[in-house]
């Protein structure tokens, strides 16, 4: 299918982006700065959260994989921006394109990306890559130098192994020249391969994770994962909005194969699941046998596991270039684990060993002390002690 794409070059005011450190950010993420060289993305994914950055173009959500913005001058902004933002000299990494796929087939025609990681390497700063694209190994030379110096990490995502599926949801994400499967979404996985190889910190993200779907391959898709030498595994299931669900329902309905998990979908969202800020997601439990699934997968084929959720199912190291990251719920989960409890000055003080901004403590001490910090989280109480706050293993 030929699909008609609009490309709009730009000059933009700045690039480099400082997220907020608001509850999410606080909780799960462990990176506040953003570079995003593109608006606008042709992989198309049907899930895509996204979608709706296009209200800052004046432009609609359901443009974003038919119009993109190209920011020509961003790596003199990148440049320039690198050494005088206030967070920057800090260095903590740089995700480089987290609203857009830095390795969507434009880039192979404008290569601002890889400008970016030319000026990550020649200043020394750490950056991470999330992708689809096997065309990020058109710069396996770059990010080789970036990865001697443990300044890069590169996360790809894999849903399922049913190219039908593919198709529906993520139809136009290139297909790799160098690594070729007759499965579509193991090219990923053999592209993650050929990146760990050459020292790369791999990442694998099943994001989304599709409920009665991603089930059916994921002890494979974990198993391949870990013979490609992935470092860790991230996942989460799919989360949806209105403007979401309305294109997965219309997609679905066109398969005769997946049309049955319409209903399904509707009882796990809009019945038995909950609310996420302006998404709905599964229902705790839900997501809590997900966790523990994937964890004994990934422990089976001896692959690390992000648990941002329910930390206990954490088997993840830190390493490489999350050294440069701001500290998560699953730091101080630990550090109490291992101290006995958690104190507000310890916490500060460990948040301080990383490369986290003024403002960034001030919310955690609020958090620790309003109890948002811990807040449904299994195994650790909030007890006071000689009139302080303190958090307990329980
Ligand atoms: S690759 Fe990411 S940004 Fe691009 S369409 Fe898919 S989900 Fe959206």
């Amino acid at each position: 299918m030929v699909v008609k794409m609009k490309i709009v070059e730009m000059s933009s005011k700045s690039i480099i982006n400082k997220m907020k450190n608001g509850f999410f950010a606080m909780r799960y993420l462990p990176f506040r700065l953003t570079a995003n060289v593109y608006r606008g993305c042709t992989h198309g994914c049907i899930y895509c959260y996204a979608a709706c950055s296009h209200y800052y173009m004046r432009s609609s959500p359901a443009l974003f994989s038919k119009e993109i913005y190209v920011k020509k001058n961003a790596a003199e902004l990148f440049e320039k921006e690198l050494t005088k933002h206030k967070e920057a000299k800090r260095k903590s990494v740089i995700i480089v394109g987290n609203i857009s796929d830095s390795y969507q087939p434009i880039e192979m025609r404008y290569r601002l990306t890889r400008k970016l990681l030319e000026i990550c390497y020649r200043q020394d700063f750490p950056c991470f890559i999330e992708t689809k694209s096997p065309l990020i190994l058109e710069d396996v030379d770059i990010i080789e130098k970036l990865a001697e110096k443990e300044l890069i990490g590169v996360g790809m995502t894999v849903t399922s192994y049913d190219n039908e599926l593919t198709k529906l949801v993520e139809p136009f994400v290139p297909r790799s020249k160098i690594v070729r499967s007759q499965i579509l979404q193991r090219e990923r996985i053999l592209t993650l391969k050929k990146l760990s190889e050459i020292g790369v910190d791999t990442y694998l993200h099943i994001t989304p994770y599709f409920p009665h779907v991603t089930d059916n391959y994921i002890d494979e898709i974990i198993g391949d994962a870990a013979e490609a030498g992935v470092h860790s595994v991230i996942m989460a299931p799919l989360e949806i909005t209105g403007f979401i669900w309305s294109k997965l329902k219309r997609a679905l309905a066109k398969s005769r194969r997946y049309s049955y998990l319409i209903p399904l979908y509707e009882k796990i969202y809009f019945v038995d699941g909950r609310k996420l800020g302006a998404r709905i997601t599964t229902s705790e439990m839900h997501h809590y046998m997900l966790e523990k699934k994937v964890s004994e997968l990934c422990k089976k084929y001896g692959i690390g596991y992000w648990a941002f959720t329910n930390p206990q199912f954490n088997t993840a190291m830190i390493s490489g270039v999350y050294k440069w990251r701001y500290p998560i719920l699953l730091d101080y989960w630990k550090l109490a684990r291992e101290n006995g409890e958690l104190t507000l000055r310890e916490a500060l003080q460990f948040a301080s060993s990383f490369p986290v901004d003024r403002e960034y403590l001030s919310v955690l001490k609020e958090y620790f002390l309003n109890g948002k910090l811990f807040e449904g989280v299994y195994g650790i109480k909030k007890e006071a002690k000689d009139g302080e706050v303190v958090y307990v293993p329980a």
